[in-house]
């Protein structure tokens, strides 16, 4: 099942699925550990505001997120039913990966636990705004993580789930109340299970 998600212009998008992922955390808030799979030289500088916009949106839901970058040594364990892997593309691999879909920042597999952002188009986007690329970055990149937690949701018709997304910072860029229980509960629930 594909879902197309636009940004703007028919800029997103991304694939529903039914999966789980499973959480633990030390200060028993639901918890999520993200793989950071960079693939794009130009996104590292804005790396840091990106993480840290998707520690502040998923805070306000109740989640904790932690990162994990590729590069510390987890390619055999990049993705999987505790965690799940973001893949920063370039323009080239993300070429390959989706030839002829060339509008879309990024795209949920859900029952891969993965999602996948093109940088360059984050960047591009952002940069014609006038708004800082990092903070768009971790927007879009919270935006595709949700689908993995929320799959078979589809979009909301505002906040940070609309199928379209603008690059304003002055547009609240939130989960709703239901968007959040929801992924708490699913995190939470999954701990549960995992402990027994
Ligand atoms: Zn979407």
């Amino acid at each position: 099942m594909a879902r197309n998600c636009f940004v703007i212009s028919a800029l997103l998008a991304c694939v529903g699925g039914g999966t789980s992922v499973t959480a633990r955390t030390a200060d028993r808030r639901p918890a999520l550990e993200v793989v950071m799979d960079n693939r794009s030289p130009s996104a590292g500088p804005e790396l840091a505001m990106a993480c840290a916009r998707i520690r502040f949106i998923f805070d306000e839901a109740g989640i904790r997120v932690t990162f994990v970058m590729q590069s510390d040594g987890l390619a055999g364990a990049a993705s999987g039913h505790d965690r799940i892997r973001l893949v920063l593309l370039d323009q080239r691999e993300a070429d390959q990966v989706i030839a002829g879909e060339v509008k879309r920042l990024g795209f949920a597999i859900p029952p891969a636990y993965r999602v996948y952002v093109h940088y360059d188009r984050v960047e591009a986007l952002a940069r014609f705004y006038h708004v800082h690329p990092g903070w768009f970055l971790g927007v879009v990149m919270a935006h595709e993580l949700a689908h993995v937690l929320l799959p078979g949701a589809g979009h909301a018709d505002a906040g940070l789930m609309a199928r379209s997304l603008s690059p304003d910072p002055k547009m609240p860029m939130a989960f709703t109340r239901q968007e959040a229980q929801v992924m708490r509960e699913r995190l939470s629930g999954e701990m549960t299970l995992a402990r027994r």
